[in-house]
C-alpha cells in the first residue's frame, strides 16, 4: 500500500497529532473532526490499508490493536465506548491506512448514523 496517506505523515512526524498513547506497534491521537465527546483514532505503525487487507501475519499486530483499544476506551469511556473500522469504499473509509476510531463519552445509540 501507499504510505503517503494522512496517517502515514503523522507516523513519520512530518504533521502533528494530539497523542493519546504510543507504543512500538501503534499510536493513537485525538480525531480531528470528533462525532463524539470522546474520538480518538488508533493506528498500527505497520502500513496495512485497511481490514480488507489483512493477512494471517497480521493477527498479533491486530491483537495488540484491539487490547490496547479496549485498555484506552475504558479509561476514557468508563460508562462504555465503541469501536469501529470503517472499512473501504462502501464503509466509509477515507484514509487508506488501517485505522480504529474509538468513540464514547455519550450514548452511542443504535443503529449508527
Ligand atoms: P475514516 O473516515 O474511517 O477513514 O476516518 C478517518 C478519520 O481521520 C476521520 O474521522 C477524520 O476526521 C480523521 N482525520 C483526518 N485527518 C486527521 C488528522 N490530521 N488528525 C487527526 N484525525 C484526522
Amino acid at each position: 500500500m501507499s504510505t503517503d496517506t494522512i496517517f502515514g505523515k503523522i507516523l513519520r512526524g512530518e504533521i502533528p497529532c494530539n497523542k493519546v498513547y504510543e507504543d512500538d506497534v501503534c499510536l493513537a491521537f485525538h480525531d480531528v473532526a470528533p462525532v463524539a465527546p470522546v474520538h480518538v483514532l488508533m493506528i498500527p505503525k505497520e502500513p496495512v490499508q485497511s481490514l480488507g487487507h489483512i493477512a494471517a501475519g497480521h493477527a498479533t499486530m491486530l491483537g495488540h490493536l484491539l487490547h490496547k483499544a479496549g485498555e484506552l476506551g475504558q479509561q476514557l469511556c468508563p460508562d462504555g465506548f465503541r469501536v469501529v473500522a470503517n472499512t473501504g469504499e462502501d464503509g466509509g473509509q477515507t484514509v487508506n491506512h488501517l485505522h480504529l476510531h474509538i468513540l464514547g463519552g455519550r450514548h452511542m445509540g443504535w443503529p449508527p448514523g
